[in-house]
């Protein structure tokens, strides 16, 4: 079982290797990939399995700057609107994934504003070869 709160399930599709230290980084993938290979995901209201080997965590609570615990719920938020789900939900990695890529460019431009990893997210497929934003949002343009 891995738990994974509301914004991770939306970002971490487009991962690209990149992490605040080591450990962060191989913990991410490993979740990720647990993930990728059928392992449920219980929805969680609040620092998951991916902030308990970030150094921002502090607590229980996200101490990320510019990302304040306030910002980073409100995200949450945003995500599990998104992938019409709740708090405590069981949820699987590759459904997840087809609501995300669902999802409309301008639910992009809005839940991404600001972000300073959003750049990140542009530099071609993730490591767990999800297309970027940037080709969802030529996609978009070319219709
Ligand atoms: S920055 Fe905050 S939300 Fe992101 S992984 Fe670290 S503790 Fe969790």
């Amino acid at each position: 079982m891995i738990r994974l709160r509301g914004h991770h399930l939306v970002c971490l599709h487009y991962y690209h290797g990149d992490g605040l230290n080591d450990a962060y980084a191989v913990n991410l993938k490993q979740k990720v990939e647990l993930a990728q290979r059928g392992e449920a995901i219980t929805i969680a209201g609040g620092a998951d399995d991916i902030c308990a080997a970030c150094p921002n965590l502090r607590e229980s609570i996200c101490q990320g700057i510019p990302a304040e615990e306030g910002e980073i719920l409100k995200l949450d938020r945003q995500a599990l609107a998104l992938l019409n789900c709740k708090v405590g939900d069981q949820v699987r990695w590759d459904h997840v994934l087809q609501q995300v890529q669902s999802a409309p460019p301008s639910w992009f431009e809005t839940f991404c504003h600001g972000c300073t990893w959003s750049p990140y997210c542009d530099r071609g497929a993730s490591v767990f070869n999800t297309p970027t934003r940037h080709n969802l949002l030529f996609k978009e343009e070319a219709k």
